[in-house]
């Protein structure tokens, strides 16, 4: 049945918004393709991959606002389908390996043009952070481009009852028009909160909500996709998200990532596990909303024995999801006659917990 609905999946047309028509475009379009055609079946090849890129350390900031590094755009896809809430869009850069980072890490990015500074001076705008939603090796397993996944921010005006073009997101603007072959002034990389655990044995859940999905694509690709002798990861997989910004009913569908991640769960159904929380169609057991807290609770039993057991959770998405996590935390935990308090600050001490949220 997972074959079925991931070949269907491979049929469906794409909404590519726009693909570079540049040959190196065109390549990197076609092994992308190649990677959701593998995707669509259980026998998921791990990719090889340029296996220096294996001994960067922990790269930090390596270009600053004062020493930006320019990539190149390569591709803008609109990952979510036409009656998504909103726009979120899988943009490939061109860095030919010059920016190297490890998974879990962010770029910033410099929009274009100038602002008025509070003391009413012209300055560039400011560095916005994005998180990199593919492995150091890229989409096209070469090490070649990078990857981020952007939300498009808009401004509904209340008053006006539409949107307020005036006030739309100056960078995720910037990126989700942007055309193959544009420039793009980047930062970093940077973050440390969100990277793997060194224990390749250690389970992690991975728990998102929007675009928090983006540095957790880094992680399944690393442990299932790519061909890297000295990294074998035996834990668990992402477990659990929200796909509030997914277009679910009447030729929505799945997209790029849903794809990647069924075929993962397909071929490793021992060691990935994904589960949904489908506010706008799934109820949770008190006959509500279904919320990525409730889904996470449904498996609490599980979270908290695999947590006990050394297990690392990573959050990521919109800050708005961390009180209703928190809360159901302690709700469960102060039900399994736990000090709270106590347990918490004592996963946190041993650096189990990973939040980033924004
Ligand atoms: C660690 C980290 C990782 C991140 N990762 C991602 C990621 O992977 N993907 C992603 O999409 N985002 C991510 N973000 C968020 C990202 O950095 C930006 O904040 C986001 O893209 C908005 O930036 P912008 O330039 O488009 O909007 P801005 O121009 O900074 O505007 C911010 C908001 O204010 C609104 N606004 C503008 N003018 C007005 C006004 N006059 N009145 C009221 N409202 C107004 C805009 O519509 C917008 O919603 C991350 C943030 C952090 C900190």
């Amino acid at each position: 049945m997972q074959m079925a609905m991931s070949s269907a999946v491979v049929q469906r047309p794409s909404v590519a918004k726009a693909f570079a028509s540049k040959p190196s475009s065109r390549a990197v379009a076609a092994r992308r393709a190649n990677v959701v055609a593998q995707a669509a079946s259980t026998q998921l090849k791990r990719a090889d991959v340029p296996l220096e890129l294996e001994e960067i350390g922990l790269p930090m900031n390596t270009f600053g606002p004062k020493n930006p590094f320019i990539g190149k755009i390569v591709s803008v896809e609109t990952i979510t389908g036409p009656k998504a809430t909103g726009e979120t869009c899988h943009i490939i850069i061109q860095t030919d390996k010059k920016i190297p980072f490890v998974e879990g890490q962010s770029y910033g990015v410099i929009p274009p043009g100038t602002k008025i500074n509070s003391k009413g001076k012209e300055v560039p705008h400011g560095t916005r952070l994005y998180s990199i939603a593919a492995t150091r090796y890229g989409d096209s397993f070469d090490g070649m481009t990078t990857s981020l996944c952007v939300r498009r921010a808009v401004y509904w005006d209340p008053e006006m009852g539409k949107e307020d073009p005036a006030k739309k997101g100056i960078c995720s603007n910037f990126l989700c028009d942007a055309k193959p072959g544009q420039e793009i002034t980047m930062t970093g990389p940077t973050g440390k909160v969100l990277l793997l655990p060194e224990d390749p044995n250690a389970v992690v859940i991975c728990v998102a909500t929007g675009t928090g999905i983006a540095p957790f694509r880094t992680f399944w690709r690393r442990m299932f996709m790519e061909n890297i002798p000295g990294y074998k990861f035996t834990g668990a997989g992402p477990l659990a998200r929200r796909r509030g910004f997914r277009a679910l009913r009447g030729g929505g569908g799945p997209r790029l990532y849903d794809e990647e991640m069924a075929a993962c769960a397909a071929a490793y159904p021992d060691q990935f596990r994904l589960d949904y929380a489908l506010s706008r169609e799934q109820q949770n057991v008190r006959g509500g909303k279904m919320y990525i807290q409730d889904k996470v609770e449904e498996y609490s039993d599980e979270v908290f024995d695999l947590l006990n057991n050394g297990a690392h959770i990573y959050f990521c998405g919109l800050k708005g999801m961390m009180p209703g996590i928190l809360e159901m935390l302690e709700r469960v935990a102060t039900g399994k006659g736990l000090n709270y308090a106590e347990w918490f600050e004592g996963l946190k001490h041993k650096n189990q917990v990973h939040v980033e949220v924004y």
